[in-house]
């Protein structure tokens, strides 16, 4: 069966890019955010990514019309209540991705697929907290989500097949290359990405290099497009500190130990590129 109506709860970077590429296959998409003034600026941009690929001559103004029409934002989570699958992209906090879950599975119809867009907890421990953990599964999308072709999928102990294969060829047919990781943490991208970005903020933090020096010589020396200390700023500190804690909590090795200078700057609100403060100014 294709998956044709697509719940996406938080319209932060990451549901908005894939509201956007969904609504753009055609999909009908249900967008929801705790914060209505989040659910009004994700709309904002999805209009502008959509204008601006319209002027590149990307696509027409008649299909990127139709995609923003695709979209209907939402303000209460029963209103994805006749999804086919809900993706979750809210903030990475377990606690939050846990009462998200319970939640959607007494809303949602019981054929319903619930997915996460996790960067890194477990999805069997998310699928834990519903009564249909067969029709829990990770579908891990990359940021930008327009621009990065990949997504990782998740297969959580109680993941069926079924669902598994559904959730690739929805993948496939955004026109995106699927992997399939199981359930352990930070799957494959963050668990080799996110030690050596922490290990970068390690180099700052005992004075090694500067920040630009760092990022140069990665990128430079390396073959990277951005320096690893740019990319954290562009992924979000919070989200690079949550993943961090997973890494460590999960696996158990000291080498996992979040950088104090990272947990310093979350705590003082410096986020990267969403707070306009991090590594970098924006
Ligand atoms: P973000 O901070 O940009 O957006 C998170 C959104 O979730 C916010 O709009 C917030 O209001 C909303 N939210 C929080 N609690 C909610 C709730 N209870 N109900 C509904 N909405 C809620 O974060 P992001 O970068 O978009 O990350 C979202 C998810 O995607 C996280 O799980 C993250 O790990 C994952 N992810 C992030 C990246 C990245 O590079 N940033 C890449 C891949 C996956």
């Amino acid at each position: 069966m294709k998956l044709k109506s697509i719940g996406i709860v938080g319209a932060g970077q990451m549901g908005r890019g894939i509201a956007q590429i969904m609504a753009q296959c055609d999909k009908k998409v249900w967008l929801y955010d705790l914060l209505p003034e989040f659910l009004a600026k994700s709309h904002s941009f999805i209009k502008e990514q959509l204008s601006k690929g319209v002027e590149k001559g990307k696509w027409d103004k008649a299909s990127a019309d139709q995609a923003l029409e695709n979209i209907k934002l939402c303000h209460r989570l029963e209103d994805l209540a006749d999804c086919d699958v809900v993706i979750e992209a809210a903030t990475e906090n377990k606690q939050i991705k846990g009462d998200l879950f319970k939640k959607l599975d007494e809303i949602v119809s019981s054929e319903c697929i619930l997915a996460s867009n996790t960067s890194s907890i477990s999805i069997t421990e998310i699928a834990g907290k519903t009564k249909r953990p067969e029709r829990v599964v990770g579908m891990h999308f990359m940021n930008p989500v327009p621009v990065m072709k990949l997504v990782e999928g998740i297969k959580g102990l109680g993941t069926s097949d079924e669902v598994f294969n559904q959730i690739k060829h929805l993948a496939e047919e955004v026109g995106k290359v699927f992997v399939s990781s199981n359930d352990y943490p930070g799957f494959i991208v963050n668990r080799v990405l996110l030690p050596m970005i922490n290990e970068a903020i390690f180099a700052v933090y005992e004075g090694v290099a500067s920040i630009h020096d760092i990022d140069t010589a990665m990128k430079l020396g390396t073959n990277q497009p951005m320096g690893p200390l740019e990319l954290a700023d562009f992924i979000g500190l919070d989200t690079c500190l949550s993943i961090m804690n997973v890494l460590h909590e999960g696996l158990g090795d000291s080498k996992y130990r979040p950088c104090p200078l990272l947990i310093n700057y979350v705590n003082a609100g410096y986020l990267g590129r969403k707070s306009k403060k991090g590594f970098y100014e924006y």
